[in-house]
């Protein structure tokens, strides 16, 4: 039953474009119209139809500890009480500040902005600003939000609809970005052959989750930080998305490589609008007000969003990554039995509470490997689980994410409506 909506989604496409305020909520690349979510509450999600879903979703990954959970609902309702917004600094600035610092081993200092977006952007300015260089380099596959310097060769959203660059995109801006395979170490040197010293910045993320889940291999971390110490070119790690995913101490630690500069976004907001750039103390002093790099913002730090943060970073502990790695090899070992049985090719990729899988034979280790993923076939999977109670991102460039509040139970649920989901469509 989807009559409500339905019936929202018909309003919907008068007032914005697509009927949705961010591309992939369209189910564009899933075919269908898109179901509207009512409620939330621990890994389960409600549809205004008042159908059930286990959610992988999460908002796109925020929800580590899954929705309206208690503690962060308490503490975001009381510190609104007190009023929403001050464009001053408030104590709890102070307070999410300390707790990523104290966590992300390579932040000496940071900045709070309200998206992955505005993070990425300014720690992009910053890194031209410091180095006096123009061309930036990022890999094929990888998103960083949507400005124009990095919607170039972008996964996510981006590869689901098709196109490599956006239209509005200036030309001149275009070709300041280099951009290489992902885990291609030959084509990374021969970029820096060619372009070295003009290469302000390389923007990578650790894990990559914007095509799929793909997980650097063969010391590719490693080689992209000896190439840009001997380039004296910023290495910015975009933990947006693996930040407080991929272990306690982010990629970075997990991985133990130190970048210069960091952007995190999604679980440092707790669910709410929050992202933030930081690193060596020595680039951060170049910003305003301190140095000559400017970048500022109205709601930055708004103390409901630090709030829904502090919550949120409070309550994981290194236990709560044991819970992930528990549960994800749970479904890789249930999913890879399932597909099996049904004769599908599967690859699974995984980091921490990010989980992809390809319907293809692997391995998948960069963008065009993702892409060979039978994309078809992953619309027609999508929308057969939705009918039993599973909600997947509508598009194979995103990975599964886990909370803390999935379960076992949960797991084994979700195994048997991918055996369901296939028997109904293969049969
Ligand atoms: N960087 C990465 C790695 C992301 O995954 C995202 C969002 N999916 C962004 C940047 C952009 O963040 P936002 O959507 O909050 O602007």
């Amino acid at each position: 039953m989807n009559e409500q909506s339905k019936a929202l989604y018909e309003k919907a496409v008068d007032l914005m474009p697509g009927g949705v305020n961010s591309p992939v909520r369209a189910f564009k690349a899933v075919g269908g119209d898109p179901v509207f979510i009512d409620r939330g509450e621990g890994a389960r999600i409600y549809d205004v139809d008042g159908n059930e879903y286990i959610d992988y979703v999460l908002s796109y990954g925020p929800l580590i500890l899954g929705h309206a959970d208690d503690k962060v609902i308490e503490d975001v309702t009381e510190t609104a009480k007190k009023g929403t917004s001050f464009g001053a600094p408030t104590a709890l600035e102070n307070k999410l500040a300390e707790l990523v610092i104290e966590r992300v081993p390579s932040i000496e200092m940071l900045r709070m902005v309200s998206s992955g977006t505005e993070a990425t952007l300014a720690a992009l300015r910053l890194a031209r600003g410091y180095t006096g260089r123009d061309k930036i380099l990022k890999f094929e596959g990888c998103y960083h939000g949507h400005s124009d310097s990095l919607l170039i060769k972008a996964g996510s959203g981006v590869a689901t609809l098709g196109l490599p660059d956006s239209p509005g995109v200036p030309e001149g801006i275009a070709q300041n970005t280099i951009t290489v395979p992902y885990n291609d170490k030959e084509s990374l040197q021969v970029a820096f052959d060619k372009f070295g010293f003009e290469i302000a910045a390389v923007i990578v993320e650790p894990v990559a989750g914007n095509m799929g889940v793909v997980p650097p291999v063969d010391n590719f971390l490693q080689f992209v930080r000896d190439i840009t110490n001997e380039n004296g070119t910023v290495l910015i790690f975009d933990e947006v998305m693996t930040g407080f995913r991929v272990g306690y101490n982010s990629a970075q630690g997990y991985f133990g490589i130190t970048p210069d500069l960091t952007c995190l976004g999604k679980v440092i907001g707790g669910g709410l609008p929050v992202g933030c750039y930081g690193g060596k103390r020595e680039i951060m002093n170049h910003i305003a007000p301190l140095g000559s790099v400017y970048q500022a913002g109205t709601l930055s730090g708004n103390p409901i969003a630090m709030q829904a943060g502090i919550s949120t970073l409070s309550q994981l502990d290194e236990k709560s990554y044991d819970h992930f790695n528990h549960l994800g090899d749970l479904l890789e070992r249930g999913l890879t039995d399932v597909f099996s049985k049904h004769n599908v090719p599967l690859t699974i990729n995984r980091a921490g509470s990010m989980i992809g899988f390809f319907l293809n034979g692997g391995p998948v280790q960069n963008f065009e490997q993702a892409n060979s993923s039978d994309l078809a076939l992953y619309g027609r999977l999508f929308k057969a689980l939705l009918s039993h109670g599973v909600y997947l991102a509508p598009a194979q460039f995103e990975g599964m994410f886990l909370s803390t509040k999935h379960t076992e139970a949960d797991i084994e649920k979700t195994i048997a409506a991918f055996d369901a989901a296939l028997n109904d469509i293969l049969n």
